[in-house]
């Protein structure tokens, strides 16, 4: 279950952590609101409204760990193995193929948008050209590149890139207009203050997380699931990415 936040309040934590078991979630995934696409809403949560939330949501959890929270997975996943995700986002270009064959990379939440600055964010079309050339000039193109700027920054300059790995090319444009930017308000909602409300504790408590959920058969065969539903595997790398993310690999698929 993925849960939009448009009102962080330590109540609305716990409501919302009690009406996720109460509907038999599997597990839980956080999404502050995000001034995104023809969301043009912009929000005013405080630092302190939204630090107060995650302690909440933790707090909640901690009581009654029966799902695992993807934002807390991350955090535990980190803390037993940091650097393991701090290659650049830009290995995955998470190519987006629209309905009328337009593709974008990177973030799905740009397709179909175009700035005055970049122009169009697609790069090319899969009815006219095969998807790897699209992908490779798409790296040349000038958002991309910009794009890779910022994501530079972010490594030089944050001291949560190790954890973040540099942020997402939709919110930095939606947010400043550009992608050469560094801090968004997605990140600092999403990544910082949710690291600084809760990242201490949580490291505290690594040695004490729960057992997994009983997994069910079917996972057994192909599970490609995002790595927050594997909780208690062993912290060997898991590599969860479909196939074509590893279309620029030697040999053949995993
Ligand atoms: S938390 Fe923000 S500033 Fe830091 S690496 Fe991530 S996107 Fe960049």
């Amino acid at each position: 279950m993925i849960a939009v936040i448009s009102d962080p309040s330590p109540q609305r934590a716990e409501e919302l952590y009690a009406f996720s078991l109460s509907l038999g979630a599997s597990s839980l995934a956080i999404n502050i609101e995000e001034r995104e696409g023809v969301n043009i809403r912009n929000h005013h949560f405080t630092d302190h409204a939204i630090a107060d939330f995650w302690t909440a949501l933790w707090e909640a959890w901690k009581s009654d760990p029966k799902i695992p929270v993807r934002e807390f997975e991350r955090i535990r996943a980190y803390t037993l193995t940091p650097g393991q995700d701090s290659e650049s986002p830009l290995t995955d270009p998470f190519p987006t193929v629209a309905w009328d064959g337009n593709v974008t990379l990177y973030s799905p939440e740009l397709s179909g948008y175009s700035s005055p600055h970049y122009g169009g964010f697609s790069c090319g079309n899969v009815l006219k050209h095969p998807l790897h050339h699209i992908i490779l000039s798409g790296w040349r193109s000038s958002w991309v590149l910009d794009y890779a700027r910022g994501v530079e920054e972010c490594r030089e300059s944050c001291r949560l890139f190790d954890f973040c790995r540099g942020g997402h090319a939709a919110n930095r444009y939606f947010e400043h207009g550009r992608l050469d930017s560094t801090e968004t308000s997605y990140c600092r909602n999403s990544k910082i203050l949710l690291m600084e409300a809760v990242g201490g504790s949580i490291r505290e408590f690594v040695e004490d997380w729960p057992s997994p959920p009983e997994q069910g058969a079917s996972s057994q065969k192909f599970d490609n699931r995002p790595s927050w539903d594997n909780w208690g595997k062993k912290a060997t790398k898991f590599d969860n990415s479909p196939s074509w993310d590893n279309w620029n690999k030697k040999g053949k698929k995993k």
